[in-house]
């Protein structure tokens, strides 16, 4: 039996989001189209949209589909900045956000002259929000995420949220990781921010939610100022042109609904069973714990097995049955350390002595003594490969 612990990198398909997904691909016609074929599709659509809204406590019609997280946070944070131009030029971008956002920032920055500013990670993950908010006067956007996807930190959005608000700077909140995990609110976070800044916009996906892979929503404030990345048919306010696809919306609202509905539960039996296999791993000498001990994601376990490489470690884990990830992206091949690891000041050996594991629905109690059973093995195995190639 294998134990699947990487929820983080998608979670299994849900039953009620599978079902939603089949009737609605049975639904024949395009949501623009004005015949019965196009009106049935089009209210199949606006009912997941307006349950998607529902969960992320904004109006269905600042709900924009897309296909998934990286989608949603390329438009937010290139459409955002060109909003701007030509009159602000700086970009404030946290160290340890996930590669759509470092990326996408990247490309302003070699693209088009945007003037990253850097904010760095506290040794926990978490972004400190007096850095944060020196960064922001006259920045053109600012972005930060609700929960570190790698490390499982939370932040103080509400803070960051409300000092965006106060330097008159549009922010976007990357939400993927934090959806379903922990309760937010875009209007709630929103507050009664002047238009046009403060949050604007918040990511979503589907898949870390059990929902489909290549679904996602970007939210888009009714008075955000946003340039369209796509050219084509006016749909979704002419934001996100493209034929809507409502069977992956569908089965996002149900998968969704159903996540919002278990969360409080699932939070606290995942929080348990995290903190039985934080205390079980950390038990093997040369261990420790990355991000915050407490204010982390339910379901997230960052460790750090010293003298160990991240990578024989996840393959002697997988050939025990117990499947988890580095948190690594992998470059041609080539494993690279973590930059949110190094961000919260590790070393370049240290970053890559790293593993994440990530529980969620279909995680249980014997899942968790499975991993503690072939844990203290595996280390030493790894330990014993990397003292060899040293
Ligand atoms: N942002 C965070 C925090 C993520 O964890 C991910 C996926 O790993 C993404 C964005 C990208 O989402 P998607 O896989 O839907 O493109």
């Amino acid at each position: 039996m294998t134990v699947y612990l990487d929820h983080a990198a998608t979670s299994p398909l849900r039953p009620e989001a599978r079902e939603a997904w089949l009737a609605a691909s049975d639904v024949v016609g395009n949501a623009s189209s004005i015949h019965g074929g196009g009106q049935d599709a089009r209210r199949v659509l606006e009912d997941a949209r307006e349950r998607v809204a529902a969960v992320l406590g904004c109006d269905p019609i600042e709900v924009v589909f897309t296909s998934g997280g990286t989608e949603s946070i390329n438009l937010a944070l290139k459409g955002m900045w060109e909003a701007r131009q030509p009159e602000r030029r700086s970009f404030v971008l946290p160290d340890g956000e996930h590669h759509a956002t470092m990326d996408a920032a990247q490309w302003l920055w070699k693209n088009r002259d945007a003037h990253l500013l850097h904010v760095g990670l506290g040794s926990r993950g978490a972004i400190p929000v007096a850095r944060f908010t020196v960064a922001l006067p006259d920045a053109a956007v600012a972005t930060a995420m609700v929960a570190n996807n790698e490390v499982g930190t939370l932040n103080d959005v509400a803070s960051l949220a409300a000092a965006s608000a106060e330097a008159g700077v549009p922010l976007h909140l990357d939400a993927v990781a934090a959806l379903g995990h922990v309760p937010f609110s875009f209007s709630g976070l929103r507050g009664d921010a002047a238009p046009g800044v403060g949050l604007t916009a918040l990511s979503v996906s589907a898949h870390k939610v059990g929902g489909p892979v290549g679904v996602g929503a970007l939210v888009v404030g009714r008075t955000a100022r946003l340039a369209p990345q796509f050219h084509g048919g006016s749909q979704q306010r002419g934001l996100r042109a493209g034929t809507q696809d409502i069977a992956g919306a569908a089965g996002f609202a149900a998968a969704a609904e159903a996540a919002e509905a278990e969360r409080e539960g699932e939070a606290a039996r995942l929080t348990a069973l995290r903190d039985r296999l934080i205390a079980g791993a950390l038990a093997i000498p040369g261990t420790r714990l990355l991000g915050d001990p407490t204010r982390r994601l339910p379901g997230n376990v960052h460790l750090l097995f010293e003298d160990a490489v991240g990578e024989t470690l996840l393959f002697l884990l997988d050939q025990a049955g117990v499947q988890a990830s580095t948190g690594s992206a992998c470059q041609a091949g080539v494993p690279e350390p973590s930059h949110v690891v190094m961000a919260i000041g590790l070393d370049d050996m240290a970053a890559r002595s790293v593993l994440r594991f990530t529980l969620g629905r279909t995680t249980t109690d014997a899942d968790v003594d499975t991993l503690l059973r072939v844990l203290p093995d595996a280390v030493t195995r790894a330990r014993a490969a990397a003292s060899v190639r040293s």
